[in-house]
């Protein structure tokens, strides 16, 4: 019988990205093409093996689909063989931008009741380019956006607030509402373990910074989701250290249920337990070691929540040890809960071991279980419900 989760979940790296931004959980940069006959042969193998053994299965093209050569053919593949629903798709827009066939590569979007494309904005002009690592890619993702709007495509967009770009957030909302966006959600990087994830902190804004911004919302299309984040889900680290020294740790939603196969095929086919720029045990070559001797080693391997592909058991520690460690009781840079947990499990890990002490559990009751952070595609942001492999 098929489950209602997929057991297993596959990031298949189909082609690089234009730009590197600097929050992206998934590490993107700049490679070569997987070929088309390549993607449809690792997509019917996964599908065949995965019907054989029962079980249910997901994915999501990596890194940025739209810079593909062929990316109308690779959505398409996607959405027939795995039927993965880009509803939206996310998009810095600038392959948009720049290839003669943009309106083509927007075809397979008019399947949807609602084609829609999800852009990521940092900031006005050069303060968005620094964050993408290229030089005018501002300018081509508003007009990527209005490229959309022709072929009557939506468009929305996460708006990632920083210390950078908080003075001149009403400059950057004149400009995305001038270039036909219509939906923008303010948001915040959620803190991701890795080498971009801490070069990003730098810029994470304090309480103070936004309020003047989040006074504007309800003018705005923003999501009421995200209305809603704002109010509930997000703090300063000081409320956190709070709550996790007095053992009222607010409850991080969406996660612990998706305890999965984490997978990651690479351009030259090589299976990884992972994600997409996140790269644990490998299993194999697909075409060299066979697919189903290489899915069999992962099966035997079992699901795992996401944070346990990030943290060892001995790694994940219970909040109230790691905040009374490293927590910042003054700090009023916001977060939201797995955010600020992940950046104490992150100091922790890069402090050196610390001694578990007898009797002691982590903040889910069992001994060093972890919940899962949202693969979200999306940079990944605070309160998103967005698909769980969105990457821009
Ligand atoms: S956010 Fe998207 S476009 Fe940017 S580096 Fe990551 S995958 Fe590539």
């Amino acid at each position: 019988m098929i489950q209602e989760l997929p057991d297993l979940a596959m990031q298949v790296e189909v082609v690089g990205c234009p730009t590197v931004c600097l929050h992206c959980w998934a590490m993107g940069r700049p490679y070569q093409a997987m070929p088309l006959e390549e993607i449809s042969w690792v997509l019917h193998e996964v599908r065949r093996f995965c019907t054989t053994h029962q079980l249910s299965f997901t994915g999501y093209p990596m890194h940025e689909v739209l810079a593909h050569p062929q990316a109308g053919e690779v959505l398409v593949l996607f959405q027939q063989l795995w039927e993965v629903a880009f509803d939206p798709l996310p998009t810095t827009g600038v392959p948009l931008a720049t290839r003669p066939d943009w309106r083509e590569i927007l075809a397979p979007l008019r399947s949807y009741c609602v084609p829609m494309l999800w852009f990521a904005f940092h900031g006005t002009g050069e303060v968005h380019d620094c964050m993408v690592q290229r030089q005018g890619a501002y300018l081509e993702s508003l007009r990527a956006v209005a490229l959309a709007r022709q072929a009557q495509v939506h468009t929305g967009c996460n708006l990632f607030l920083t210390t950078e770009n908080v003075s001149h957030f009403d400059q950057l909302v004149a400009d995305l509402l001038q270039a036909g966006m219509e939906s923008i959600d303010p948001c915040i990087y959620g803190f991701t373990p890795n080498a971009r994830g801490r070069l990003t902190e730098r810029v994470r804004p304090t309480w103070q910074e936004v309020q003047p911004i989040l006074a504007q919302l309800d003018a705005l299309p923003v999501d009421d989701l995200v209305r809603r984040g704002w109010r509930e889900e997000v703090h300063p680290e000081s409320w956190f250290v709070q709550q996790a020294l007095s053992g009222s740790w607010p409850a991080e939603p969406e996660k612990a249920e998706q305890r999965l196969i984490w997978l990651v095929c690479r351009p030259n086919l090589d299976v990884y337990r992972g994600d997409a720029g996140h790269y644990t045990r490998r299993y194999g070559n697909l075409r060299r070691d066979g697919v189903d001797d290489i899915l069999n080693r992962a099966l035997a391997d079992g699901a795992c929540s996401h944070e346990e592909l990030w943290f060892t058991p001995e790694q994940l520690l219970p909040v109230q040890e790691v905040a009374a460690r490293f927590g910042d009781q003054k700090s009023q840079r916001i977060h939201d809960a797995g955010s600020v947990r992940h950046w104490w499990l992150d100091c922790a890990r890069r402090a050196g071991p610390m001694k578990q002490q007898p009797g002691r559990t982590s903040l889910n009751g069992s001994p060093f279980v972890g919940c899962r952070v949202h693969a979200g595609h999306e940079g990944r942001t605070t309160f998103s419900s967005r698909a769980w492999s969105r990457p821009s």
